[in-house]
Order: structure tokens, then C-alpha cells, then sequence
């Protein structure tokens, strides 16, 4: 089946290139499962080509399947090359590991997902490479810390738990300008949010790799970990797939079987997460036990005229914003109660990640995370919420019935 010349990504994501075996038309790819892949004779052996799609080599390298969703994902992001590993955090160590040595140093932003920072901090650190946090809504900050060094900048949009967006095409051109490789944790804006590769939508300006979890996303189910890392510069993708392959990071041909079952439907539940969570987020700021709530689509919250500009123009003029939101309980209440409200949720489940079909809670102590002040965020508690599939109504009655008994 040729691609359908359709403009828009979610009718590219299911009419996207696959040719079925003659006399099966169905558009569904199969699973191919591989190990070992035979080469008709040895003097194809020594001609395999490890290095692109040309040829196939070994499972661990690539199969059928897994160049399909590659291929997919690329479209997605907008980007020219992808690489699937085998979770978020994944992607995000292939990347540090691949473009930095000895005596480099990366920088990342203060409110960057934590294992991005703990992987600097003791293994980077390990091998004589140095991090640098800087202030992600401060671009003259980032640009301070750039020096001769800086082999890599690490962006996100918006931070992980606090959710404060940044002035991203602000932090990408400063990169540019100073040469220094930027690499975007993408897995908030899914590829849906904002084009990472074409930020100002004039092909112009875009980080250099999107790392995303499509743990989140594109899996959708809450059943699958896998992370993929994709770029525009061919270079740039052989260095880290060189790095990739040396690692040894394959990825389980069911897995991306889920994955890719799920890529059709994951703009429609994007945009259901995502009126879900906004209209939660607004419920809850007027709530009394509520000192500030963090959701970059709502006014007030840090950041949330960088998203604007960014995510504002999609979904015809409403934007576009992951079903996340965090809220900072005033500090009035103790932590006894902010748990007793945790514990005190039925339908809100507690646990990490976020993106699968059921609503998800997580209390924070941001002390003991960021490196600096944080005046953008009240005094308080964070509860993050994760919010899934479930009717906003049996959602809003949850989180009433846990507020009034933990902060009566
Ligand atoms: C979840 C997450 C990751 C890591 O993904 P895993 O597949 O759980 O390893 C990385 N970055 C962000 C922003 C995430 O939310």
C-alpha cells in the first residue's frame, strides 16, 4: 500500500507504508521474530550491511517489524531516523553514553525527568563526564553554563512533576548558536503537542534528537516498556546507532507488535487525556486545600505562555498538552494528610509512569529533587496526577471524597 497523500499526522499514522505479501491485503504488519538471519551464501554474509535498513544482519540489529515502527515513529516526529531501545531511560543513556567522553560535560534542566539526572550524577560521573544543572525558564541561565566543554544539552517541555514549560525555541537557538548538540526528552509533547524537529513550523529550528517514552504514549496500555530515539542528521543517527548496536539494546518483537496496534488510536487518546485533564486541573484549583495548580495550558501556571506558543495553535486553536497536572497542597497541611489524601483515592491508583487507561497518583518531595530555589511553585506539597480513561465525573467525585476526609 502506498501512503495516502493526507496532511494530517494521524490519517499519515495509519496509512503509512507497508506492503503485504502478494494476495494479502491486509493493512496490519505481521510479527517477525528472529535471532539468527540466514545469508544465502557467504559472500552476502560478508557484504551485510549493519549500518542502514538496506539488508537485515541479526535480530538484535533489526527486523521487519522493528524497522516498520521505526519507520512510524520517524513520521510522527517529524524526524528521518529512529531507533527503538528498551525503555525511555533507555534512550535517554544511549544518547548521554553516545555523544559524550571523558572530560565532557552535559547539561540538564533542573526540573529534567529524575533518572536523567541520576544516571549524570553517579554513572556519567563515573566515566569523567561532568553535568551541569541549569534553570530551565531561564534561557540566559543555560546560555551561562555552555562553555568549551558542553558536548550535549538536555531540554524538556515541559519539566517532569512541576510541569513548568520553557522558552524551548529560545533554549534550541542558543545551542545552535554556540554549536553544542541538543537533544528533547519529547515524551510529554508525543509528537502531538509540537513538531520537536520544526518548532516555529517554518522547517527552520528543531533540537538535533528526540528521545521519547513510548512507555507513555504510543503504548497506551500501560503494558509495554520501550523508548526510541530519533534525529534528522544522518551523522548524528550513526553515531548513535554505532553506540546502540555496541550496547546491545534490542527490543522484544511482541512489544513492538503493542506498540504498533496502538500508534492509530494514540491522537484520540492524546486529545481525550488531555480535555480530561484540563477540566480536572481547573476543578481542583478551586479547591480550598489547593495552593497552586500545574498544568501549562491553564494561565498562571510557569511557563504557560511558552506553551501558548508553542502547543496553543493545535486541535484547531485549543492546543494540545498531555493528560498531566500537578498540584501543590498548601502548606497548612501536613504531610500526614497530604498522604492520607493519597491513600484516600479509590480510582486514582498510586504509581509511577502515566499514559495508559487508569488514573494515576504520586506525592513528591521536591526538596530533596531540584538543585535550586524554585520560586515559581508555592510552599507545599506536589501530588502529581496522572489522569487515564476513566469518566471526568467518577474522576472529580474521587478526588472530592479523598479531600474532604484528608484536609477536613
Ligand atoms: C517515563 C519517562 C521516561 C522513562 O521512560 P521508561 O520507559 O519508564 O524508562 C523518560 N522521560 C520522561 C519525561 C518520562 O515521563
Amino acid at each position: 500500500m502506498t501512503q495516502a497523500p493526507a496532511a494530517d499526522l494521524s490519517t499519515r499514522l495509519i496509512h503509512h507504508d507497508y506492503t503485504p505479501p502478494a494476495g494479502f491485503e491486509a493493512p496490519q504488519p505481521p510479527v517477525h521474530k528472529a535471532s539468527t538471519v540466514i545469508f544465502p551464501n557467504v559472500s552476502a554474509l560478508r557484504a551485510r550491511e549493519w549500518k542502514d535498513k538496506s539488508s537485515y544482519t541479526y535480530g538484535l540489529h533489526g527486523t521487519p517489524t522493528t524497522y516498520q515502527l521505526e519507520e512510524r515513529l520517524a513520521t510522527l516526529e517529524g524526524g528521518l531516523q529512529c531507533l527503538l531501545v528498551p525503555s525511555g531511560l533507555a534512550a535517554i543513556a544511549t544518547v548521554s553514553l553516545a555523544l559524550l567522553r571523558q572530560g565532557d560535560e552535559v547539561l540538564i534542566p533542573d526540573n529534567a525527568y529524575g533518572p536523567n539526572k541520576a544516571l549524570a550524577e553517579v554513572e556519567l560521573r563515573h566515566y569523567g563526564i561532568a553535568h551541569r544543572i541549569y534553570d530551565p525558564l531561564d534561557p540566559a541561565d543555560l546560555a551561562a553554563k555552555i562553555t568549551d566543554a558542553t558536548k550535549l544539552v538536555w531540554l524538556e517541555a515541559p519539566g517532569s512533576v512541576t510541569l513548568e514549560f520553557p522558552d524551548l525555541p529560545e533554549q534550541v537557538r542558543i545551542c545552535r548558536a554556540r554549536g553544542v548538540t541538543s537533544v528533547l526528552d519529547n515524551t510529554w509533547g508525543a509528537g502531538l503537542a509540537f513538531a520537536p524537529f520544526d518548532l516555529m513550523g517554518d522547517g527552520q529550528l528543531g533540537a538535533d534528537i528526540s528521545v521519547h517514552a513510548l512507555t507513555k504514549y504510543p503504548s497506551g496500555g500501560g503494558d509495554v516498556l520501550m523508548g526510541s530515539i530519533t534525529t534528522r542528521d544522518e551523522a548524528l543517527h550513526l553515531r548513535i546507532k554505532l553506540t546502540h548496536m555496541r550496547l546491545g539494546l534490542g527490543v522484544g518483537a511482541n512489544d513492538v507488535e503493542a506498540v504498533l496496534r496502538s500508534l492509530p488510536s494514540m491522537a484520540l487518546r492524546y486529545h481525550a487525556h488531555d480535555l480530561a485533564a484540563r477540566e480536572l486541573a481547573r476543578w481542583m484549583g478551586t479547591q480550598a486545600p489547593i495552593a497552586q495548580v500545574l498544568h501549562p495550558a491553564l494561565p498562571g501556571s510557569p511557563g504557560h505562555d511558552h506553551w501558548q506558543a508553542l502547543c496553543g495553535g493545535a486541535q484547531g486553536g485549543q492546543g494540545a498538552a498531555a493528560g498531566l497536572f500537578s498540584v501543590v497542597i498548601d502548606a497548612r497541611h501536613s504531610q500526614e494528610q497530604v498522604d492520607a489524601f493519597c491513600d484516600g483515592l479509590r480510582l486514582f491508583k498510586i504509581g509511577y509512569s502515566w499514559g495508559g487507561p487508569m488514573s494515576l497518583v504520586v506525592p513528591y518531595d521536591l526538596a530533596s529533587m531540584r538543585a535550586r530555589a524554585t520560586p515559581q511553585l508555592k510552599p507545599g506539597t506536589v501530588v502529581r496526577f496522572s489522569i487515564g480513561l476513566e469518566a471526568v465525573q467518577d474522576l472529580r467525585q474521587d478526588l472530592a471524597q479523598a479531600m474532604e476526609r484528608a484536609f477536613a
